[in-house]
């Protein structure tokens, strides 16, 4: 049984975990400052959690949470929805192209690896987080896009060169909710080889 907690919001009872002297350590996140256990509160009086380091930036142009992207085209059959999806920009390529980690770790009990310096897809995080899912349809890296931008290739368009660092999410698609919905648990199988498989 694994178990995984993203947490999309700030706990709003307390400072850093501490509720003041009174108080002190929150009685509501127990110290983490962090919560999903927001009931009674309304979005706009939350402060969402900080994105991590570890998390892409923004979506890369071929994000498999993209419209039309070949993983949601098969139904989120490959995409994993209680389980870490991995951007595949950066990955090392084994044979027949498949994505590689050089270090991975499988904590005793685990069924799956974890690769160790990946960075997380960004689109799966604004899934998992209630953000917007990016709004431009999936293209191939080196192709044009609607607005006629071409993107850059590979590597160099990973590092966001020429682009501003930390644009806020792009603006929904109309069918995210659909989008939620057709994306599916990888049973555990799956979900080892998907790592190295999918963008
Ligand atoms: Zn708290």
């Amino acid at each position: 049984m694994s178990e995984m907690i993203v947490y999309r919001w700030l706990c709003p009872f307390c400072i850093n975990g501490d509720m003041g002297p009174e108080v002190g350590r929150c009685l509501h996140c127990t110290g983490t400052g962090l919560t999903n256990d927001v009931g009674g509160f309304e979005e706009h009086e939350l402060t969402r959690a900080p994105i991590p380091p570890g998390i892409m930036r923004r979506a890369c142009t071929d994000c498999a949470y993209r419209s039309g992207s070949p993983e949601l085209e098969a139904n989120g059959a490959q995409l994993p929805i209680d389980a870490p999806f991995w951007c595949h920009h950066g990955m090392t390529t084994g044979y027949g192209g498949s994505y590689n980690a050089p270090a991975l770790y499988r904590p005793d009990g685990a069924t799956k690896d974890i690769p160790i310096g990946e960075l997380v897809c960004a689109g799966w995080w604004a899934l998992k987080t209630g953000r917007p899912l990016p709004a431009e349809d999936f293209r191939e890296p080196g192709t044009k896009g609607t607005d006629g931008t071409q993107s850059l290739a590979g590597k160099t368009e990973l590092s966001g060169a020429g682009e501003p660092a930390a644009e806020p999410a792009e603006l929904v698609h109309a069918d995210a909710s659909h989008q939620v919905s057709a994306v599916n648990p990888l049973d555990d199988h799956h979900a080892a080889e998907e790592m190295r498989r999918c963008p």
